[in-house]
């Protein structure tokens, strides 16, 4: 062997390593892509599955909530009460956030309105006859 086949064989040996390495790095970008892809879509699927078993929780809360014995009616026609609010039972369709789940009551005045008989919120006419809290 002489100098030369020294270099030729240094250089194929470069070559080669330098092509191996880019092929195992892109192969070990890609593994790691598809695993990133993998878990990301893992949490997702936990994230839903968490808020659909949270919301179904809560349904179930407002069911027993709403499980009142009264035959809620929840279109009030003449606006005295808030938006989705029985106008029987007064009791929101969906338990309000906040401290107050409110119990709305009709207040008789020259506008329809009402207040919470819980926490003295008003709503509506009642805003400009009654005292503001
Ligand atoms: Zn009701
Ligand atoms: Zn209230």
């Amino acid at each position: 062997m002489n100098i030369k086949s020294y270099f030729l064989w240094g250089v194929g040996i470069f070559v080669i390593l330098s092509v191996g390495g880019y092929i195992a790095t892109r192969f070990m970008v890609a593994l790691y892509s598809v695993f990133e892809d993998w878990q990301s879509r893992r949490d997702d699927e936990q994230l839903r599955a968490e808020s659909e078993s949270r919301r179904e929780m809560l349904r179930k809360q407002n069911e027993e909530r709403l499980d009142t014995g009264c035959d809620h009616f929840f279109d009030d026609a003449y606006g005295a009460f808030p938006p989705d609010v029985c106008c029987r039972c007064g009791l929101e369709q969906q338990k309000p956030l906040g401290g107050c789940d409110h119990q709305w009551q009709k207040i008789d005045g020259p506008l329809p309105g009402s207040h919470c008989v819980k926490c003295g919120k008003l709503h509506g006419g009642a805003k400009s006859s009654g005292p503001s809290p």
